[in-house]
């Protein structure tokens, strides 16, 4: 069983799959977090990632694919892969390597992502995170520190991510969706509500 989680940025992919990996015992493949691990154990592979990233080039298809393909021989019962594909010639290439079942497609609204990650306040002194819907001070209420917004957390920012990530996926979308694969999952449900839907998915 593999699954495929689209969705823009501050629609909780990351916090869904880590969910139902404890349940589902689908390993969760973060694209940045694998290219992070075999150039941290040194593998072949890493070193020649590593490669292309010290000298400012993106990593290619081919060498994310042989990656991929390793970690589906460890993954026996499977992988949800977060981050991956992004574009319609990747996901042809995973095609060639795994068969997909699932793609959830975590749809939300922009007026959600901006109340959700524009909201944000972050205490200058611990890190706390706080979110102006349900924290109405200007100091942390742990250590007394200032709050403030991230500087790529403005409603600005904010859309031209999400506009982008609108304009990239759609092709992709269509891809999986013309085989009849895709699954709209609601994000602004709560955690356990989409895990539940997605377990069901899962089960088939
Ligand atoms: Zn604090």
């Amino acid at each position: 069983m593999n699954l495929i989680f689209l969705g823009p940025p501050g629609a909780g992919k990351g916090t869904v799959a880590a969910e139902l990996k404890k349940t589902s015992g689908l390993d969760h493949l973060s694209t940045g977090d694998m290219l992070r691990e075999e150039m941290k154990n040194e593998t072949e592979l890493g070193k020649i990632a590593k490669e292309y990233i010290e000298s400012g080039k993106l990593v290619p298809d081919d060498l994310i694919i042989d990656m991929v393909k390793n970690r589906l021989e460890n993954a026996d019962a499977g992988i949800m892969f977060d981050g991956f594909p992004r574009t319609v010639a990747q996901a042809e290439a995973l095609d060639k390597i795994a068969h997909i079942d699932a793609v959830i497609n975590l749809t939300t609204t922009i007026d959600v992502i901006i109340e959700r990650i524009g909201g944000r306040r972050i205490c200058r002194n611990c890190g706390k995170v706080y979110n102006v819907s349900w924290y109405h001070k200007d100091t942390c209420e742990d250590c007394g520190g200032e709050l403030y917004t991230r500087a790529d957390d403005t409603e600005e920012t904010i859309r031209t991510r999400y506009d982008e990530y609108l304009k990239k996926t759609a092709p992709l979308i269509d891809y999986y969706r013309v085989k009849g694969i895709v699954h709209d999952i609601d994000a602004n449900g709560d955690i356990q509500t989409k895990v539940d839907a997605i377990s069901d998915i899962i089960k088939g």
